[in-house]
């Protein structure tokens, strides 16, 4: 017998067939005999409309109860998945986060996981009793709703996972894996059978949002075996017959000793919503870079990548950096506030950029990864504005409307494509 977390997002709970599927799903594993804790996103596109809602009730609105409307989708597809469990003979109860409890700080629509009270469930699953929690929501110290962030199932699901020390934690969503990139773009992208925590968390993090990245960070730090795999095969399926619990139908999110081998880069990731600022003719002196970035961080924007140019007179300088795009509107604007005392002469910026990222453990050991990088963008005429790297990724910012021929360009250059077979 083993202990499984078993998450199924949006596109997975859409309708009611799809609900009775994912029961299907449950029932296989309750049969085989393994206690089960299912973790549950809204309806596909339930969340979106209820973020619309907030947007279109007041000019501002108070984050808290920003977090008690959009945490409100998931309450419907908890009740209705363990209606459906019930329907087919498996016992089965909702939990709200508050009921669990899913403690978590008060940082309201990106809240972080402090703690998770297993001890109730435990006990349920002693009866029997599937337990069905909403993903994406918990209760802060003061005994108000919080959400974790868009996407933030996953995350909920590897904190239940770690807290039940489950044997896995298996994210079933509408790809049937982890794909070298997203297989929505490049359908020549291929399915991963394992792929490094390390690589997955920038892959995550890059923009490729199969996986919330807190939820691999979580999963890393945890040691839970986290795999992502499609809720669209059929539940009876007879390849999930006399399945052990290392069995892996999909990828498999595991330490780099786990893999026998490395590709020098192993995906892509990309990421549409960022917008570029400049700041020109800044005074080239001690300082000037924490003046520019304190506000910022104290207006909570978030800055990406930074490049500050060499001064031709040793006296002003050019300094570009990144936001995404909805946070552009505010960082322009504390950046104009701020104008006296930085004494630059010109603010540009552009909305419509791309993030396009390279990641593979691999490339720490390999020389010529980022020149043949520029020089495949150079090939396809694409300009690239600002670049950025780790040990383990390349990231570059491109416009925006070449996203698609950048992804596919390298993916091909990097030996990525699948090879069709005749
Ligand atoms: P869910 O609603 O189940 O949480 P998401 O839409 O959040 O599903 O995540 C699944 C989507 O992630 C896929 O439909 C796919 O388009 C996208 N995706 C982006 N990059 C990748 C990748 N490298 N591998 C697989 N899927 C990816
Ligand atoms: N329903 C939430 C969202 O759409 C959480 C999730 O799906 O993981 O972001
Ligand atoms: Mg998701």
């Amino acid at each position: 017998m083993a202990r499984l977390v078993m998450k199924f997002g949006g596109t997975s709970v859409g309708d009611i067939d799809r609900i009775r599927n994912v029961a299907a799903h449950v029932q296989r594993e309750v049969d085989a005999g393994h206690q089960v804790a299912v973790v549950v996103s809204a309806m596909s596109g339930e969340t979106n409309r209820l973020v619309g809602l907030t947007r279109d009730v007041a000019r501002l609105h108070d984050a808290r109860e920003y977090d008690v409307v959009v945490s409100a989708g998931e309450q419907v597809s908890v009740g209705l998945l363990a209606m459906a469990l019930q329907d087919v003979g498996v016992a089965a109860r909702s939990w709200l986060g508050w009921q669990i409890a899913m403690k978590t700080s008060d940082v309201h629509g990106a809240a972080r996981i402090e703690d998770v009270d297993v001890a109730a469930m435990e006990e349920q699953f002693g009866e029997g009793r599937v337990a069905v929690i909403a993903g994406f929501q918990g209760i802060s110290g003061n005994g108000r709703i919080t959400t974790l962030g868009r996407g933030g199932s996953d995350t909920s699901a590897v904190a239940v996972a770690a807290a039940l020390k489950a044997d896995r934690c298996d994210i079933y969503t509408d790809v049937d894996g982890v794909y070298t990139t997203d297989p929505r773009m490049v359908p020549a992208a291929q399915k991963m059978n394992r792929i490094s925590y390390e690589e997955m968390l920038e892959m995550a993090s890059l923009g490729a949002k199969v996986l919330q990245t807190r939820s691999v960070e979580l999963a890393m730090s945890h040691n839970v075996r986290l795999q992502v795999r499609s809720s669209f095969d059929a539940p009876d399926d007879a390849k999930f017959k006399n399945m052990a619990p290392d069995d892996i139908v999909g990828t498999l999110i595991c330490d780099e000793d786990e893999i026998m081998e490395h590709e020098i880069v192993s995906g892509i990731a990309y990421a549409r919503n960022e917008a570029k600022l400049t700041l020109l003719g800044v005074p080239d002196r001690p300082g000037i870079a924490a003046q520019i970035f304190g506000p910022l961080a104290d207006a909570a924007v978030n800055v990406d990548m930074i490049v500050q140019n060499m001064s031709p007179d040793g006296k002003t300088t050019d300094v570009t950096f990144t936001v995404s795009q909805d946070e552009l509107e505010r960082a322009v604007k504390v950046v104009e506030a701020e104008k006296v005392g930085l004494d630059y002469s010109q603010l540009q910026s552009a909305p419509e950029m791309a993030k396009i990222s390279i990641v593979g453990v691999g490339m720490r050991s390999h020389a010529g990864v980022a020149q043949k990088m520029f020089k495949v963008l150079a090939d396809q005429g694409i300009n690239i504005h600002v670049i950025s790297t780790s040990e383990i990724k390349i990231s570059v910012l491109i416009d925006a409307d070449y996203v698609e021929p950048a992804v596919r360009a390298l993916h091909a250059a990097y030996g990525l494509d699948e090879e069709v077979a005749g």
